[in-house]
């Protein structure tokens, strides 16, 4: 169990998501995986989803019997289907989905190719699209449920370097609005996150990419906040829409960003 977050779970009943049967995508790092833990914290039953197989069995390690490992691509159909159907085949339902793996290249519009673009659209895009799918169709099942998805600043609002990213992200940005809309009648809502930049391993990783110092130099001073983001601050902004606390909320997307959007 992370330090972070107070350990609940051996209370019965306990925690803002108590009992709750989640599926977290790229639950193995960064955003998804302090989701996992908070949730895991708030009593939530986790099926941690994520192409690596690794980090998953460390996390679940780490988490105990709350966290149920599934090795999958969420842009491959049968494995975003596979994501939903576990959480349904093992624990009866499905209540919450935080459709969060995504890919992050920075990339101008003269540096990306079509298959740039094609590979974002597929995990972002497509996977995003996929989960929520089965996720509602789940969910209709059971009366209703949550879903929260990993939007961005670059999401809403244009940045450099963001050329096939950014679109990416307004597709998730986009089917929180039209799947709020269709749903909640049914007793489904859909909302997002749309995180500043955030200090995950994907952030480590840009500084020893070619232009990534100069960039996340530059993105830095566009958060008033003057510094970057926690994945845990991401974490509890997911658990807040997740929860029934936000019961009356649907179609948000709540900024997480020091700021940034509100310029
Ligand atoms: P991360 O790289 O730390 O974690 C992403 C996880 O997704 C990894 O564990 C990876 O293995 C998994 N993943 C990648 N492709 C996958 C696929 N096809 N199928 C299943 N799992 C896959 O990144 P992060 O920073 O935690 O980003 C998580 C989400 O937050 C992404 O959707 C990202 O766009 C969004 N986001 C991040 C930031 C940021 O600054 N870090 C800002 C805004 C939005």
């Amino acid at each position: 169990m992370s330090a972070r977050w107070p350990d609940m779970t051996n209370e019965a009943g306990a925690g803002r998501l108590a009992d709750r049967v989640c599926v977290i995508t790229g639950a193995a790092s960064g955003i998804g995986r302090a989701t996992a833990e908070r949730f895991v914290a708030e009593g939530a039953r986790v099926v941690a989803a994520d192409l690596d197989g690794a980090r998953l069995e460390t996390l679940a390690a780490e988490l105990g019997g709350a966290v149920l490992p599934v090795v999958g691509d969420v842009s491959r159909d049968a494995d975003a289907r596979r994501m939903i159907t576990t959480a349904v085949d093992r624990f009866g339902r499905l209540d919450v989905l935080v459709a969060n793996a995504g890919v992050i290249p920075l990339l101008d519009v003269t540096e990306a190719s079509a298959a740039d673009f094609d590979t974002v659209m597929a995990v972002d895009g497509r996977g995003m699209f996929l989960t929520c799918k089965y996720a509602v169709e789940a969910m209709l099942g059971a009366g209703g449920g949550a879903i929260v998805c990993t939007s961005s600043v670059s999401g809403v609002a244009g940045q450099a370097r963001q050329a096939v990213y950014g679109p990416a992200k307004f597709v998730a940005t986009g089917l929180t609005k039209h799947l709020a809309v269709e749903w909640a009648a049914h007793g489904i809502r859909v909302n997002a996150v749309a995180p500043g930049t955030i200090e995950t391993e994907r952030v480590a990783a840009g500084r020893t990419e070619p232009g990534g110092p100069e960039y996340l130099a530059k993105v830095a001073l566009a958060h008033p906040m003057g510094r970057f983001g926690r994945p845990e601050e991401v974490a509890a902004a997911i658990l807040f829409l997740a929860s029934d606390e936000a019961s009356f909320v649907t179609g948000a997307v709540l900024a997480v960003d020091g700021g940034y959007l509100a310029q």
